[in-house]
């Protein structure tokens, strides 16, 4: 593309960086914003320089909060010795949408994956384990996709947590293989959580 101005060029620079955005979304994106009136556009930069600056994670499921402990954690009529373990906030906000669970959550911040460079150690699964040796946490409820991401670090976690005295379960399934928890419907996922299996049985299964 060839650019009549340095500053557009670099405006849709930053704009195709983004994930799905290609060159030509980009401009048509910043075609848009310089149209629009300038406290539009400055909105938009603001919201976004504060989200990097001032946002928190939680202390201790590590979901993104705006405060130290996250509204979850701070909830004293949630019971914080079930734990549920999600990948990240998409998965809390579908949960949350099913109004099914009192309990509490595990953020990992995503999944274990050789084959894009994420190991255990790039995720918050010690501070999981280092939870359940504390004694904090009664059952954990795997709740991750069931890709083969999210079934090396169920496992991953299940192997650093067995006999440490913590029970184990999943969600039961009516969601498809492979299919995310953000786009479950609510009353599948709310039931599926309801009606967990224990882990080790889920194993056995497969
Ligand atoms: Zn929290």
């Amino acid at each position: 593309m060839d650019f009549s101005s340095k500053l557009l060029e670099n405006a849709v620079y930053e704009m195709s960086q983004l994930p799905g955005i290609g060159k030509r979304t980009a401009l048509r994106l910043v075609l848009h914003l310089l149209k629009q009136p300038d406290q539009r556009t400055e909105g938009l930069a603001t919201s976004l320089l504060d989200l990097k600056e001032k946002i928190q994670f939680c202390s201790n499921c590590h979901n993104i909060s705006d405060t130290v402990l996250c509204e979850i954690c701070a909830n004293t009529k949630r019971d914080s010795s079930l734990v549920c373990v999600v990948e990240d906030i998409r998965d809390v906000m579908a949960i949350e949408n099913t109004g099914q669970f009192r309990g509490t959550y595990h953020v990992l911040g995503g999944k274990i994956s050789p084959m894009e460079g994420v190991g255990p150690q790039d995720l918050t699964i010690n501070s999981l384990v280092t939870k359940v040796k504390k004694g904090e946490i009664k059952e954990l409820i795997f709740a991750l996709s069931s890709t083969m991401e999210g079934d090396t670090t169920n496992f991953y976690i299940y192997k650093q947590i067995s006999g440490l005295g913590v029970s184990t379960s999943t969600i039961a399934r009516g969601i498809a293989v492979g299919d995310e928890l953000e786009y479950a419907d609510e009353v599948t996922l709310g039931r599926s959580i309801l009606n967990r299996v224990p882990f080790e049985g889920s194993l056995k299964s497969n």
